[in-house]
């Protein structure tokens, strides 16, 4: 991957912290965004990736001051919920962070990736292949990444831009420490993920990190799973 610049979404805390620090170490310049704006490493913006014209002008804006590089989908949010109680406005909270802000800053990015080939990597889970009581949101979010992924990968082969889906499992972060914590749910994991715990931020910042380093050509339009071996005996 040549030197250049690479956005993070939900970069403040969490998997998109890990992967940007990640990256810094291995020599490119982060574009840290978040609704906060605040980075451990690189720049920070204060941006809501579900406020369109603010993804348009953020990104305007880096890409004017520097060479992009790079984009890694990552702000997410969990919302779970009985389905037969989901709300509407519930539902569509969910896709516009997870499915349609995917789609808008892949879509803002294109243009200067083209220019000279990179690389996107969204950040699915592995509950995009699985039926999962009380996420059917969150489920079909992720669905759609994996989905837009593949559409993405073909449609961009020919401008030299690799598109992956990295995929976790259970990783301890704010978006479900209160969950992990119980003992009930340490114990359902050691019979449920056969490296019997929940994976850490910096395991799957190391893997979008050198996917990103290597840039094998050959690698796109994938979803990567990184869950501890737990999706495939689901
Ligand atoms: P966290 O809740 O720890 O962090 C979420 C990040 O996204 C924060 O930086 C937050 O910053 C930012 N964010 C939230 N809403 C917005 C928004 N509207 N616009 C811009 N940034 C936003 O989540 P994780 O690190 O756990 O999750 C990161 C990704 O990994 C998500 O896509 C999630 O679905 C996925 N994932 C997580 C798993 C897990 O077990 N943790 C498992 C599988 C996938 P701020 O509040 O400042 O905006």
């Amino acid at each position: 991957m040549p030197e250049g610049t690479i956005i993070v979404t939900g970069a403040s805390k969490g998997i998109g912290a890990a992967i940007a620090a990640d990256l810094a170490k291995r020599g490119y310049d982060l574009a840290c965004l978040s609704r906060s704006g605040s980075a451990s490493v690189g720049s920070g913006y204060a941006c809501d990736m579900t406020d369109e014209t603010a993804v348009k002008e953020t990104f305007a804006k880096i890409a004017s001051g520097s060479r992009l590089v790079g984009l890694v989908n990552n702000a997410g949010v969990h919302l779970g919920g009985s389905t037969a109680t989901l709300q509407t406005a519930e539902f569509e909270k969910v896709m516009a962070l997870n499915a349609t802000a995917v789609m808008v800053a892949a879509r803002e990015v294109y243009p200067h990736l083209k220019a000279h080939g990179g690389m996107i990597i969204n950040i699915g889970s592995f509950f995009d292949k699985l039926g999962v009581p009380d996420n059917l949101a969150y489920c079909a979010s992720k669905a759609a990444v994996a989905a837009m992924t593949r559409c993405m990968a073909v449609e961009w082969a020919d401008d030299g831009i690799s598109v992956v889906n990295i995929a976790p499992g259970y990783i301890e972060t704010d978006l479900n420490r209160d969950f992990l914590a119980r003992e009930k749910v340490r114990r359902w994991m050691e019979t449920r993920i056969p490296v019997k715990r929940p994976g850490s931020s910096e395991e799957v910042a190391r893997l979008v990190g050198a996917v990103f380093a290597e840039r094998i050509g050959f690698l796109t339009g994938e979803t990567i799973y990184i869950d501890g071996g737990q999706g495939m005996n689901h």
